[in-house]
């Protein structure tokens, strides 16, 4: 039996509290905030970013500083509002000058973006840029031959329709480029009316217990996690 939509809420919640008080790689100490994600937390469609720059780390958001913005217009012009999708990075603290990932920093946050995208259980994943692009897809193909391009794909658990686009980054560097998102995004209602993909066949619950969690850290100055709850709308 798979979970309702407000047990999946419940446990991103207790996903978020572990996150705010995660050390487990270098970027913890040199971030302002952790940039959990932010949205409705039963989307059917998920964005995936890079990382947080200044303003995101400033603010706990993603995507609000110009590339945020670009995004929502783009959003907008297609119909469509950040409050109704969930956007996540593929790292949640910032780089120091905003550097490009290094891959042991991706390997040590994919378990929590993994949990996100198993708990959110998003039909369509829209990866933004070759970093979100490469490591959900499982290729090295990168997004200038892939985007636009629909892809099946097995994550958190659940088949889901993966959509690689540029970054907004990039689109705000080169018309180009802009215009080329701006024409997959206008694609994107017709990939989310398709609904979710077949799933693979559900095990029989008994036969393949989850593994037990350990309890979430506590941060030293964790608020409640109620505070965030408008992250997820
Ligand atoms: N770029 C990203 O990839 N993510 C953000 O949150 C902001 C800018």
């Amino acid at each position: 039996m798979g979970r309702s939509a407000a047990e999946r809420r419940e446990e991103l919640v207790a996903v978020l509290r572990e996150a705010r008080g995660c050390t487990l790689c270098p970027l913890a100490a040199g971030r302002t905030q952790v940039v959990f994600g932010a949205g409705n937390a039963d989307a059917e469609l998920m964005f995936v970013g890079e990382a947080p720059g200044f303003h995101e780390d400033q603010q706990g958001v993603p995507f609000v500083g110009r590339a945020g913005q670009l995004l929502g217009e783009l959003l907008t012009e297609i119909g469509m509002s950040r409050e109704e999708v969930f956007i996540a990075n593929v790292l949640m603290c910032r780089p120091p000058g905003n550097r490009d990932p290094e891959a042991g920093e991706i390997a040590t946050c994919q378990p929590y973006l993994m949990a996100k995208i198993e708990l959110i259980e998003p039909k369509v994943i829209c990866t933004l840029g070759n970093f979100a692009t490469k490591l959900l897809s499982g290729s090295s193909s990168g997004i200038t031959r892939v985007h636009g391009q629909p892809q099946l794909r097995e994550l958190g658990g659940r088949a889901v329709r993966l959509y690689p686009l540029f970054h907004p980054a990039a689109a705000l560097r080169t018309p180009r480029v802009k215009e080329q998102l701006r024409e997959d995004l206008a694609r994107l209602p017709a990939l989310l009316a398709q609904g979710a993909p077949a799933q693979p066949r559900e095990e029989p619950a008994m036969e393949s217990p989850e593994p037990a969690r350990d309890p979430a850290p506590q941060h030293p100055d964790a608020e409640p996690a109620r505070d965030q709850l408008g992250l997820f709308g």
